[in-house]
C-alpha cells in the first residue's frame, strides 16, 4: 500500500472501522495503517495552556541559523487515535505476558511485574546519571550490591555493569583477554570456539581482533577433548564456552578443558547468556573460568526482544579486575563523607557504554535477585531443568532426540524423521505452533543438528502449559501424515494477522525507512 492513500477519510481506518481494501495478501486481517497514514493536518494529542510565565524568545534558545525553516514532517494524530493505533498493534503481537514462548537459547520467560514496579520508582527512573555523588548514594549502593550478587552467583571477584547486551559483554570480555595478555608482554592471535556456539561468539572474536579456531563436538554433544588438545598452543588467547552448551547439555569435561587451556596460558571465557540452568547450583568461577558475561535480560527478568533494552555485565577473576571498564560504583573507605562513589580500575580498558549502562535493567535484575534469594534462585534452576527434561521425554515419542540424555534448561529435538515421512520441515512445525497460541521454538539452531527444534520452556511455565504445548506439537506431527497435511503445514500459519513471510526476501530486500513526504 502506498503511504498517504487514505488521508481524506473521516473515520480513522483500522480493523474495527473497516472499509479499507487490503492490498497486502500477506495479511490475514486488514493492515494497520502507519501513524503517517492516520495523520490529519492540525490534529494534536495534547496542548499546553498558556500560564502567564513570560516566554523566552526563540532566538535566545536556538540561534536562527540552527533552526529548521519548515515544520518537521511528523504525524498529526489525536491521543484517542494514537492509543487505538498502538492497542490494535498490541493485539497482533505475541509476548511473554500472553503465553508460553519456548524460543530456545533466548530465555523468553515471564518477568515478575515487581521488577518493573521498582524500575519505575521516580527515585530510580528520574535520576540523571551525571548527578553529584552525594545525591545518588542509593543508586550507587544498588549498583554495588548488584555487582556483589552477580559475583556471588558466578563465583567471580568483580564485574562491570556497563555492557548493554550479551554481544557487548562478549566484546568486553575479549578486550579484557587482550589487555591481560598484553600485560603479560605477549600478543596472541587465536580464540577457540566449539562448533555448537552461539553466532555472536565468532562475531565477537573477529571484532575483538582475534581469529576463530573451531573445535568439533563429540557424539555426546560436548567439546571433543582430543580435538581441543590438538589445537592448543601458545598462540591461543583463550576459549569461549557456553555451559550448558547450546544443545542444552552440560560439558562434563569442563575441569579437564579448563586445565588444558590454562596450561598453554589461555583464558576461559564463559558465555553465561542463559544462566537459568545453573543458578545457585554450580558457578563458572568454580569450574575454572576467568571471564563470564551474563544476559540480565534473559535470566534476570527484563522483558526483551524487539531490540532491547538489555544488559550484559561481565564478571572476572581477581587477576583481570584491574582491567575492567570504568567508572564502577564502589564502596568508599572511611567513616566520613559519602559511603559510595565512582572509581576506574588502574589499567582499565576504558568505557564500553556511555554513563553506567542500561541502569533500569540493572535495577530490575537486583530486584529479581533479592526477591528470590539464594534458595529461590536454586529453585529457578531446578524447575527450568525439570521442565525441559519433561518436554524432551514426552516429545521423544514423536520427534527425534539427537542427543538423548538428560538436558539442562533447554532440549534440542529434530524433525528429520518427520520430514522424511511427510515432507513437513522444522520450519513448518514452528509456523503451525503459532496457530495453537504458542510462540515457535528456535529452529535450525544449533547448526550441527539437522532440522533442529530447540525448546526452552523456562521455569515459569506450569505443568498444564507444558501438557498443552506438547499436545500441540504432537497434533502437528500427527496431522502432517494425513491427507492434505503437507499443504496445511506448508501454508501455516493460517490464523495469525501476518501469514507466512518470505524470510529470505525480508533479509535481502530490507526497507527500513518510511518516507513521510510521499
Ligand atoms: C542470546 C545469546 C547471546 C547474545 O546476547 P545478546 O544480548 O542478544 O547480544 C550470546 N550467547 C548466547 C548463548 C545467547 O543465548
Amino acid at each position: 500500500m502506498s503511504p498517504g492513500t487514505d488521508t481524506t477519510a473521516d473515520v480513522i481506518p483500522g480493523p474495527a472501522a473497516g472499509g479499507r481494501a487490503s492490498s497486502a495478501p500477506l495479511l490475514g486481517r486488514d493492515a494497520e495503517p502507519t501513524l503517517f497514514e492516520l495523520s490529519q493536518p492540525g490534529r494534536r494529542s495534547w496542548q499546553l495552556r498558556t500560564t502567564g510565565v513570560p516566554e523566552v524568545p526563540l532566538d535566545d534558545l536556538v540561534p536562527a541559523d540552527h533552526r529548521r525553516t519548515t515544520p518537521a514532517p511528523l504525524a498529526e494524530v489525536s491521543e484517542r487515535d494514537l492509543v487505538a493505533h498502538f492497542t490494535r498493534l498490541s493485539h497482533r503481537q505475541f509476548s511473554v505476558d500472553l503465553g508460553a514462548y519456548p524460543l530456545g537459547s533466548c530465555t523468553m520467560k515471564y518477568n515478575p511485574k515487581i521488577c518493573d514496579a521498582v524500575a519505575g520508582l521516580p527515585g530510580l527512573a528520574d535520576v540523571h546519571p551525571g548527578a553529584p555523588v552525594s545525591t545518588i548514594q542509593g543508586w550507587l549502593e544498588l549498583l554495588v550490591e548488584l555487582e556483589e550478587a552477580l559475583c556471588e552467583v558466578t563465583g567471580m571477584a568483580a564485574a562491570t555493569l556497563q555492557p548493554a547486551a550479551g554481544a557487548a559483554g562478549e566484546l568486553t570480555g575479549l578486550l579484557l583477554m587482550r589487555a591481560w595478555h598484553e600485560a603479560q608482554g605477549r600478543q596472541r592471535t587465536k580464540v577457540i570456539i566449539p562448533d555448537s556456539a552461539h553466532g555472536t561468539n565468532p562475531a565477537s572474536v573477529t571484532l575483538g581482533g582475534y581469529t576463530t579456531v573451531t573445535v568439533p563436538s563429540d557424539d555426546r554433544g560436548c567439546v571433543d577433548l582430543a580435538a581441543l588438545r590438538a589445537v592448543l598452543d601458545d598462540d591461543v588467547a583463550g576459549i569461549m564456552l557456553t555451559n550448558p552448551n547450546t544443545l542444552g547439555l552440560f560439558e562434563e569435561d569442563i575441569e579437564a578443558i579448563a586445565a588444558a587451556v590454562h596450561e598453554v596460558g589461555g583464558l576461559l571465557y564463559y558465555d553465561g547468556a542463559n544462566l537459568n540452568a545453573i543458578l545457585g547450583v554450580v558457578r563458572p568461577g568454580d569450574m575454572g573460568f576467568d571471564i563470564v558475561h551474563l544476559n540480565l535480560h534473559k535470566t534476570f527478568a527484563t522483558p526483551h526482544g524487539g531490540g532491547g533494552p538489555g544488559a550484559g555485565p561481565v564478571a572476572v577473576s581477581a587477576r583481570l579486575t584491574p582491567f575492567l571498564p570504568g567508572p564502577r560504583a564502589v564502596r568508599l573507605p572511611g567513616p566520613d563523607g559519602p559511603a559510595y562513589g565512582w572509581a576506574t580500575p588502574d589499567r582499565s580498558i576504558g568505557r564500553i557504554h556511555s554513563w553506567h549502562g542500561n541502569a533500569l535493567v540493572l535495577a530490575r535484575a537486583l530486584t529479581y535477585l533479592l526477591v528470590h534469594g539464594s534458595d529461590g534462585l536454586r529453585q529457578v534452576a531446578q524447575l527450568a531443568v525439570l521442565n525441559a527434561n519433561w518436554l524432551r521425554h514426552r516429545l521423544s515419542a514423536t520427534y527425534d532426540v539427537p542427543y538423548d540424555r538428560p538436558c539442562m534448561h533447554e532440549c534440542v529435538l529434530s524433525a528429520t524423521s518427520l520430514k522424511k515421512a511427510t515432507g513437513v520441515r522444522a520450519l513448518d512445525v514452528a509456523k503451525r505452533l503459532l496457530e495453537s497460541g504458542f510462540h515457535a521454538p528456535t529452529v535450525y539452531f544449533p547448526l550441527i543438528v539437522d532440522e533442529a527444534l530447540m525448546l526452552e520452556p523456562t521455569e515459569t511455565e506450569s505443568l498444564q502449559t507444558l501438557e498443552a504445548l506438547a499436545s500441540a506439537l504432537e497434533e502437528i506431527a500427527a496431522d502432517a501424515g494425513t491427507e492434505g497435511g503437507h499443504d496445511r503445514a506448508a501454508g501455516a500459519p493460517h490464523a495469525t494477522p501476518v501469514r507466512r513471510v518470505d524470510e529470505a526476501r525480508a533479509a535481502r530486500q530490507l526497507v527500513p525507512t518510511f518516507d513521510a513526504r510521499r
